[in-house]
Parts: structure tokens; C-alpha cells; sequence
């Protein structure tokens, strides 16, 4: 393990004196080794020794064709022959138009051509934080302004700033924030493995959409809006909602005239097996919230669209009041938006239309490699992403004591192994490239069920 050459000695030295990394328990890294990463080819990433590791997870979940991309990189490049970076503010660019006609198309041919305004940040969280902003201040300006909660779901993950982290629902992160956080109506989550109604999905006619109703029903005078991550809840651990659920919060909110929020920052592009997952259930939201994969995962770029309706809200005279006092330095960032056009013209050329036989082929390996282990519990797929989740028992339901670890455990051993992936608690997440080669998602399948067994079976 600790063959590491005298500079990539000096460089993890280097990281241990001043990087603070993200949901990181630091006094721990200090005696973790790691790959320090230096330069990727395809869906492999090359550290500064030459190990080479295959990307399981997109380098989190936002590339989406891998890295170093010949279309996308010439894009960028090509973008910064003419300039890097100018505002928004005052002017425009033809990046940022470009992209937004183009998203505006896009949402148009899968959701709805009401989707039609684009406002660009730079984050998944800030996206989300937006879409807050502007329902907020929408329900005000159509003459509700006792409309100022929201509604969101147990166990959500939209991201890291204080608003993002108010509408979170995972305790572990977002609880140590709770006197910072402000007030927000939660909804069961339809996790049918750990059905927190304690019903079986066979014959529970979907009361845990019942119940939503319900709670949203009786505190509609006092809600904005309800945000949901539509299809599956990432970052909770891969929860994958039942069939039909969305559709019914969506009815409920149209039922109730409160604003939809559909955070698709992890289930866009592609991620669902679909180009958005909300037309799986066709649903089309007020506002929808894109980042990650948007520019292909190459760049900190994201949009929060909103249906005309919602924009016509904000209308008015200089001396209104309407104005939306938001944005980001780097809003609308050209780099940014020349890979997205880039990665959209990727996205439609071919890789789309791949899409549902890699999907396929996925299910299938791990169902023959992954499922039949003794501590796997349940594997949850939907498209590319994927959440195998061990447990001591099977039978039982019952996790693995926290202190085991046996999450990150997997994963150190699938990176020994060449494989890099990721845990969430003792779910263990595979999140492919959507244009990953067939012999690579064999590798990543395989490598993961023997890592599993090693430490599972050990
Ligand atoms: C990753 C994620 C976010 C946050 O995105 P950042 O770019 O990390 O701020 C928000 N919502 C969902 C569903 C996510 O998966």
C-alpha cells in the first residue's frame, strides 16, 4: 500500500498539512493512505504513482462520459481562445443563451415547453437554494404571503448551504445545524425496504403517498412549496421510490396550488435511464434544479428552471419589488456552458440511445454477482445509479453495528482492487459513466461483489 514514490510522499504530506476535505472526519485521514489524482483517460483515473483506478462513480456522480472527453475538451478549449469568464449582470453571453435555448428545447420535448426560463448558479446546492428563493417570494407576489414553508421529504439531500440544509432531512449531517436551520414540514419517505409505515409493497396500495396527501392537505395554507429529489433519493442511500409515487405528490401539489420543486441535480442527464427522471412519471415541475452532470461533470455549473408561470410572478416595475435579488459571481460561466452544449450534443448523438441496453446489462450482472451474496441485503438500481446495501442479516433487515464500518471497508478494498467507489453508510453506491464500456461495467460489478465477499465473508 505505501510504495508511494518520494513525490507523491511529499504531495499526501502536503494534503495532510492543509486540505480540508469534504465530509471528511479529518483526525481519521491521518492515517488513511489515498490515490492522489493527477490526470484520467476514458472512465480511468491515473494517480501520481500510475496506479490506474476505474471510475465507478463519475467522479460523484456528475461525469457522465467520462473523462477527458475529445468533444467536450475541445469545447472548452476552443471557448477559451475567446474568453474564460464575464458576467451576467449587465450583459449576456452566447454561451449562456445558447445553453438556455437549448435546455428550454429540451425540457420542452421531455417535460413541458412551460419549463422555459433558465437562471444559472454554479452548484447543485445553490440551484436548490434558488428554486427556494423564488418560490418563496413567488407565493408572496401572487398575493400569499402566508404561503412560507416548505415540504420535504425524511432522509433528503439537497445540498450544503443553510437552505439546502433546512429542507435536508439526514440527521447525521444536518442535525448539529438545527438552531441555524428554519422550520420544514417533513414527509414519510417511501423507502420500501425500511417502509417507514411498516408495510409490505405487495399489498400497500402506496398509503405512504396517502399520508403525504394528507400532512400536505392540512398544512397547504401555510406551504410555498414541497421539494422532492423525484425517482430516487440519492444521497439517503439510493432509496428507490415506488412507482407511481411522484405522480401522486405532483397531483396533490396541482390538488393544493402549492409549487413542485423537482432537484433533479443527481437524476438528470440521463442518471434515471431517462433525460429527466420526472418524466417517467410525467410530471412536470415548477421549478427543476440541474448541477452535476449539466456540463458533463466537467465544470461547476448549474440552472434552476421555472415554468412561465412562475417568471410572469416576478414581472413588474423597477419600483415593484419583484425583482429576484439573487446571483452568483460565476453565473451563466461560459467554460461552463460550452461543455454543457457539448455534453448535450453527446447526450442526444448516441449515448441516450445506448442508454437502456447498458441499464440492462447492469441489472443483470448484479443480479447474477451482487445479489445472491450473503450480506447484501437489497441492491436498488435505477438506470445508472445503484445502492447495494449490506446488512447482517437478511432475513431480518438488520445493519451491520456503525462502528464496523463496513461500507467504507468495501470500498477500500474495491480501490486495492483497482475500483473506485463509493459508501454511504453501508450502502455501497455505483454510479457508472452513462457511455461506460460494456467490459468496464463487468470489471465494476466484479470487482465489487469480490470486495464485498472479502470483507463480508472474511
Ligand atoms: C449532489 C446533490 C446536491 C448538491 O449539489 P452540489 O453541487 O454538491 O452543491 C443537491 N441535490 C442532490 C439531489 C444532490 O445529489
Amino acid at each position: 500500500m505505501s510504495q508511494h514514490t518520494e513525490r507523491t510522499k511529499q504531495l499526501m504530506a502536503a494534503d495532510r498539512r492543509h486540505v480540508w476535505h469534504p465530509f471528511t472526519q479529518m483526525q481519521a485521514w491521518e492515517e488513511e493512505d489515498f490515490p492522489v489524482i493527477e490526470a484520467a483517460e476514458g472512465c480511468w483515473l491515473v494517480d501520481t504513482d500510475g496506479q490506474r483506478y476505474l471510475d465507478g462513480i463519475s467522479a460523484l456522480w456528475c461525469n457522465v462520459h467520462g473523462h477527458r472527453v475529445p468533444q467536450i475538451d475541445h469545447a472548452v478549449i476552443e471557448q477559451l481562445g475567446r474568453v474564460a469568464h464575464s458576467t451576467l449582470l449587465g450583459m449576456a453571453s452566447a454561451p449562456s443563451i445558447e445553453l438556455a435555448e437549448r435546455l428550454a428545447a429540451l425540457a420542452a420535448r421531455e417535460l413541458s415547453p412551460e419549463l422555459s426560463r433558465v437562471f444559472y448558479s454554479d452548484a447543485g446546492a445553490t440551484a436548490v437554494e434558488v428554486a427556494l428563493k423564488m418560490a418563496f417570494q413567488y407565493q408572496r407576489q401572487r398575493g400569499n404571503p402566508e404561503r412560507t414553508r416548505f415540504a420535504a421529504l425524511g432522509s433528503a439531500y439537497h445540498g450544503d448551504t443553510i437552505g439546502s440544509v433546512s429542507i435536508g432531512g439526514i440527521e447525521v449531517m444536518h442535525g448539529v445545524f438545527d438552531p441555524l436551520r428554519f422550520e420544514v414540514l417533513r414527509l414519510p419517505s417511501p423507502h420500501c425496504y425500511r417502509c417507514p409505515l411498516e408495510l409490505s409493497r405487495s399489498d400497500c396500495a402506496l398509503a405512504c403517498a396517502d399520508r403525504a396527501a394528507a400532512i400536505l392537505t392540512e398544512h397547504a395554507a401555510s406551504l410555498a412549496g414541497v421539494v422532492v429529489e423525484p425517482l430516487v433519493q440519492g444521497a439517503a442511500g439510493i432509496i428507490v421510490h415506488p412507482q407511481g409515487y411522484l405522480a401522486r405528490i405532483a397531483e396533490t401539489c396541482r390538488e393544493l396550488d402549492l409549487l413542485l420543486v423537482a432537484d433533479e441535480v443527481a437524476t438528470g442527464f440521463g442518471r434515471t435511464g431517462t433525460f429527466f427522471a420526472c418524466s417517467q412519471e410525467g410530471v412536470t415541475p415548477d421549478l427543476l434544479c440541474l448541477a452535476k452532470g449539466l456540463s458533463g461533470g466537467y465544470l461547476p455549473l448549474a440552472a434552476t428552471l421555472a415554468t412561465e408561470q412562475v417568471y410572469e410572478a416576478f414581472l413588474g416595475s423597477l419600483t415593484s419589488g419583484r425583482t429576484f435579488f439573487h446571483g452568483h459571481t460565476f453565473t451563466g460561466n461560459p467554460l461552463g456552458c460550452a461543455a454543457a452544449l457539448a455534453s448535450l450534443d453527446l447526450l442526444e448523438g448516441g449515448v441516450m440511445a445506448a442508454l437502456p441496453d447498458k441499464v440492462a446489462r447492469l441489472e443483470r450482472l448484479l443480479a447474477a454477482q451482487v445479489e445472491p451474496l450473503a450480506h447484501v441485503g437489497q441492491v436498488r438500481q435505477k438506470g445508472t445509479m445503484v445502492g447495494i446495501e449490506l446488512v447482517a442479516d437478511r432475513s431480518t433487515h438488520e445493519p451491520f453495528p456503525s462502528e464496523q464500518r463496513l461500507g467504507h471497508q468495501v470500498v477500500v478494498e474495491a480501490r486495492r482492487r483497482g475500483v473506485v467507489i463509493r459508501p454511504l453508510g453501508d450502502v455501497v453506491v455505483l454510479m457508472p459513466a452513462l457511455a461506460m464500456a460494456d467490459d468496464e461495467l463487468e470489471l465494476l460489478v466484479r470487482t465489487t461483489a469480490e470486495a464485498i465477499t472479502a470483507i463480508t465473508e472474511a
